[in-house]
C-alpha cells in the first residue's frame, strides 16, 4: 500500500537502526508528543531496538500527545451534566464515552437514558441538529490543532445556516505551548522532541523555531510509521551529536513549512487562543482555543451557563507524571491490575492513543514479570 508498506519495511528499519548506532555517542532522552507515535513505538518495540549500550543510548519518553488523555476532568463533567439534560443530545467521538469523569462516564449516562450519540465527524453532529430542531445538540469538540479546523468549520457552517440548536463544548489544546511548559520545568530531562506530524500538517513547523532558539533543543517533525520514527530519531541524534539545535521536518510527504493556510484561517475565524487546563498537568498559558465572542451563540459553556468547576484526579493515578514523560506507565502501582483498558482509573488507559493503554496492549507481560520478582 502506497505510503504504508515502504514505511514499515524491515530492511529500511534495520539500516536506520545501524545508522543511529553508528552516529550515537551520548545518552539522549527523546520525547514524542503524539499518541499515534506512542502507539507505533510500543507496537513495533522501537524503544527496545534503539541503542542502550556504553557507546550511547536513547531513552524514549512519551509526552502529552493523546487528546483524550489531556481533556480536563472538568470538561468531561460538564459533558456529563449536559448529557443528563432531557432537552440535550450530546454528540461525541466514541473514545470520549469511556473517559471517566469524577463520578461516572458518558456510557453510563447513556445507559441510564441520556441521549448520547457517537459520530465520526462534526458534520454528522450538524446533521443531527438539522434532523432534531426541537432538541439542543451539543458536540464535544476536543483535540489538538488537527481537529480544530473541522470543529471550527462546523461552528461556521451552523452560523451560516442560522442553526440555532447546535453548539460545541470545546477543549482544544496546542502543542508548542505544551513543549514550552515541559522545557521550563526543572524536572525536564528531554534532549530532543519528535513533533507530531498531523498537527504540523495543519500548522506547519515555523512556530517550533522559536522553541529551538529559546531552549537550544532540536525538534524534528515525524510521521507515524516505524521508518518515520526511526528516521526522525536519526535526525535528532545527528543534531545532538554535533551540538546543533534546529527545527527539521522528516514528514515531508505531508508537512510543509507553513502548513495548511485555509485550515489555519478557519481556526482563527472561529476560535481564539486562551489559557487551557491540561488534564494531569494543570493550566498552561495560551495553550488552548476557545470560541470567539462573535460565535458565542454556538459555545455550549456560555449557552448553558456551565459553572467553572475544579475536580481532583484519583489519588492513585500518576498520569500527570506519565504525560510529562517523568514516569512510565509501568511505574504506576495500579497499571495492569486495578487499572486496565476495561476498567480505567485514568484517561491514559482509556484512549487507544494513551501511553498506559499502549503499554498495556503491547507490554503487559513485562509488568507481570516485574511484579512477580
Ligand atoms: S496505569 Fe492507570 S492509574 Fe496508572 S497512570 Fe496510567 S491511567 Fe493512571
Amino acid at each position: 500500500m502506497k505510503f504504508i508498506d515502504e514505511y514499515r519495511d524491515a530492511a529500511v528499519a534495520r539500516r536506520l537502526l545501524a545508522e543511529i548506532s553508528s552516529a550515537i555517542h551520548g545518552n539522549w532522552v527523546l520525547m514524542e508528543i503524539c499518541g499515534g507515535q506512542t502507539h507505533t513505538i510500543m507496537r513495533y518495540g522501537l524503544d527496545e531496538l534503539l541503542p542502550h549500550g556504553e557507546k550511547g543510548s536513547i531513552e524514549l519518553v512519551h509526552g502529552p500527545g493523546c487528546p483524550v488523555c489531556v481533556t480536563p476532568l472538568e470538561t468531561i463533567d460538564k459533558a456529563l451534566e449536559l448529557a443528563a439534560r432531557p432537552e440535550v443530545i450530546l454528540v461525541s467521538y466514541g473514545d470520549m464515552l469511556r473517559v471517566p469523569g469524577s463520578a461516572t462516564d458518558l456510557f453510563t449516562v447513556k445507559a441510564r437514558g441520556g441521549d448520547v450519540r457517537i459520530v465520526y465527524s462534526p458534520t454528522e453532529a450538524l446533521k443531527i441538529a438539522r434532523q432534531n430542531p426541537d432538541r439542543k445538540v451539543v458536540f464535544l469538540a476536543v483535540g489538538f490543532e488537527t481537529t480544530a479546523p473541522a470543529n471550527a468549520m462546523a461552528v461556521w457552517q451552523a452560523r451560516q445556516e442560522r442553526l440555532g440548536n447546535f453548539s460545541v463544548l470545546v477543549s482544544h489544546v496546542l502543542v508548542p505551548p505544551a513543549i514550552r511548559a515541559l522545557l521550563t520545568s526543572p524536572d525536564c530531562r528531554v534532549n530532543g522532541f519528535i513533533a507530531p506530524g498531523h498537527v504540523c500538517t495543519v500548522m506547519g513547523y515555523g512556530e517550533y523555531e522559536q522553541l529551538v532558539r529559546d531552549f537550544r533543543i532540536p525538534i524534528v517533525v515525524g510521521g507515524f510509521e516505524p521508518v518515520d520514527l526511526l528516521e526522525a530519531t536519526l535526525m535528532l541524534v545527528r543534531q545532538l551529536e554535533k551540538g546543533e539545535a534546529k527545527a527539521e521536518n522528516q514528514y515531508v510527504r505531508s508537512v510543509h513549512y507553513q502548513g495548511n493556510l485555509p485550515a489555519q484561517r478557519i481556526i482563527h475565524e472561529v476560535f481564539e487562543i486562551a489559557d487551557q487546563k491540561w488534564r494531569g498537568i494543570g493550566t498552561i498559558p495560551a495553550s488552548g482555543l476557545r470560541v470567539r465572542e462573535e460565535y458565542g451563540d454556538y459555545d455550549a459553556s456560555r449557552l448553558f451557563g456551565l459553572a467553572s468547576i475544579t475536580v481532583e484526579e484519583p489519588a492513585e493515578c500518576i498520569s500527570a507524571l506519565v504525560l510529562q514523560g517523568l514516569k512510565k506507565p509501568t511505574d504506576c502501582a495500579a497499571f495492569g491490575m486495578r487499572c486496565t483498558p476495561h476498567n480505567p482509573l485514568g484517561a491514559p488507559m482509556v484512549s487507544s492513543e494513551g501511553a498506559c493503554a499502549a503499554y498495556y496492549n503491547y507490554r503487559r507481560h513485562q509488568k507481570e514479570v516485574t511484579a512477580d520478582k
